[in-house]
């Protein structure tokens, strides 16, 4: 038997409510901010993200399924924000707009080691702001994360802020951290040590105890901003604080790509085990302009589906009491059957038919099944009489009803 790729899910009927469930409401949320929608390829060229995430971070090195096709060296995008851009520049609408406010929802690619809440193929839905350097833009973009997350219903999280500053506080601040860890190189893990050198910004997120334990003994500071960016960030957290959005400010909070300026952000569930980022972000102030030149500014944040799926309260089941199905005894009733179902929906009435030729009590415990609200009951009886058995399946009561009056009497029930 052929199996799933490790690391990827298959979503079934069960399952896909919730998941339209979170998307519909994503949706919702993003129109009511003025991000519209923008879908772009699950295919891209490798160096684009090469050029873009910077060489030295997981996802380059290690994490990106690629295809060698012909000349053609592909990957399946790992992520949201680089192809954003991307098409942002490419079909000129850095030209016919200042700021563009984009959502994305849409999977993911990550050659990863699968475990719970790690995936290959997962699923993100995402928002990038692109053009403004306003620190109130960094307050819409966490304020939508959160009123987002308010929306599918999770609760208990944590919202965990830093600024790394412009890329010359970043470099500062690289170099405190070398020359501070210098002398307990030997006591980080051997991946640790790679980093120091490589991209040492790193180890701040390894999820080895000993190196956890040497970074929250180095009771890092945002010292190292220049006052230009603390101002900003003093900006970011003082709105936040006026529209009631608390966060935790977290100086060792840094992200795993190179492109992030300033304002960074993660969003933190403890149901989630060591896997607990639900959706994270930041400024990528200097991105655009390193694909294109020119100044332009952006900020934006991804959320994980499958771990907001989990980190949520409560799981809907879908209500399909609206469904109304079709029980025909006997094959003259089921020609029958057949018009009324047609014209059920195309009255826009959710319907169903049972194909089976079975028993009335299966085809009933089929409707059960289908968690139908109504039968449409036709034999021979009601095909005489020009009439259906409208059954109520919640109290299991039933009555007869006029063929050409079924549609109007569905419709006001
Ligand atoms: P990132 O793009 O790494 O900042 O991730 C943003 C969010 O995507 C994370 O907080 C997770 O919720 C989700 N995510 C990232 N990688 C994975 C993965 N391999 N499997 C499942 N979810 C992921």
């Amino acid at each position: 038997m052929f199996t799933r790729v490790r690391g990827t899910q298959d979503i079934l009927p069960q399952d896909s409510f919730s998941w339209q469930e979170v998307e519909e409401g994503a949706r919702r949320i993003f129109s009511l901010y003025g991000y519209q929608e923008i879908r772009t390829p699950i295919l891209e060229k490798a160096s684009l993200f090469n050029h873009s995430l910077g060489e030295t971070t997981e996802i380059v090195q290690k994490q990106m399924f690629e295809i060698k096709h012909s000349k053609d060296h592909l990957v399946l995008r790992p992520e949201g924000t680089v192809p954003v851009v991307r098409a942002f520049l490419e079909n000129n609408l850095n030209k016919t707009k200042d700021a563009g406010k984009f959502y994305y929802i849409g999977p993911m690619f990550r050659a990863e080691r699968p475990q719970k809440g790690r995936l290959r193929q997962f699923h993100h839905i995402g928002a990038e702001a692109i053009g403004s350097i306003s620190p109130y833009l960094d307050i819409e973009i966490i304020s939508l994360s959160d009123r987002l997350l308010k929306e599918f219903g999770v609760k208990d999280y944590e919202i965990v802020l830093n600024s790394l500053g412009c890329s010359k506080d970043k470099a500062g601040f690289a170099e405190e951290l070398r020359s501070r860890l210098k002398g307990r190189l030997a006591k980080l893990c051997p991946d640790c040590q790679k980093r120091y050198k490589r991209n040492v910004f790193r180890i701040l997120d390894c999820k080895n105890a000993a190196c956890k334990k040497i970074i929250s003994s180095l009771s890092l500071t945002c010292d190292y901003l220049c006052s230009e960016c603390r101002s900003h960030f003093e900006s970011v957290t003082r709105g936040l604080e006026s529209i009631g959005i608390s966060c935790q400010l977290l100086p060792s909070l840094v992200r795993g790509l190179d492109y992030y300026t300033r304002t960074v952000f993660e969003i933190r569930h403890n149901r989630l085990g060591s896997q607990d980022a639900l959706g994270a972000g930041g400024r990528y102030d200097n991105l655009v302009s390193r694909f294109a030149g020119g100044d332009t500014p952006a900020i934006g944040f991804a959320f994980g589906v499958e771990r907001l799926l989990l980190a949520r309260d409560h799981h809907c089941v879908p209500c399909a009491r609206c469904l109304i199905y079709v029980i025909p005894l006997g094959q003259k009733a089921e020609e029958k059957c057949i018009q009324l179902l047609h014209s059920l929906r195309s009255n826009q009435i959710a319907a169903d038919m049972d194909y089976s030729g079975r028993s009335l009590k299966a085809k009933m415990r089929q409707a059960n099944e289908a968690n139908a609200g109504f039968c449409v009951i036709i034999g021979e009886n009601e095909l005489a009489k020009g009439v259906v058995t409208l059954k109520n399946m919640a109290c299991g009561e039933q009555e007869e009803v006029k063929q050409e009056e079924l549609i109007e009497k569905i419709k006001n029930l």
